[in-house]
């Protein structure tokens, strides 16, 4: 990896950061207030979808933070299952992976699925 893109994907991934960052702290404003009952029960629901999404944008606040973590030490960009590099136009889709395409298959296509660090930010390039 070359230090332009090893630079572009951090810049990526500092933005995304920023932006989970944001999207936190809005989910977090909730205003309680409640006409009726039928407001307080729609209240209460979203209340829950929003902890099932500020629990989503926590984890993957942990997982853009781990990978910058990563992008200042020599593992980045290789796969923690066999060691190999893990192509750069995959990091820069997704560079929060820690798995080569290999691997991330066969982890998904492990039988009890155990789950996916995948995130994909969708960057075009
Ligand atoms: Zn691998």
């Amino acid at each position: 990896m070359t230090d332009s893109q090893r630079r572009e994907i951090e810049r990526h991934l500092e933005d995304s950061l920023a932006a989970l960052r944001r999207q936190a702290l809005t989910g977090s404003d909730q205003d309680m207030y409640c006409a009726d009952e039928n407001e307080f029960a729609s209240r209460l629901s979203e209340m829950r979808m929003s902890v099932t999404l500020q629990a989503r944008i926590s984890k993957q606040i942990r997982l853009v933070e781990e990978a910058l973590r990563r992008l200042d030490v020599a593992d980045f960009g290789t796969c923690d299952e066999c060691g190999e590099d893990i192509p750069v136009q995959r990091l820069k889709v997704n560079p929060t992976t820690r798995l080569c395409v290999h691997c991330q298959q066969e982890v998904e296509n492990a039988p009890h699925g155990a789950g996916t660090l995948d995130m994909t930010f969708g960057l075009s390039a």
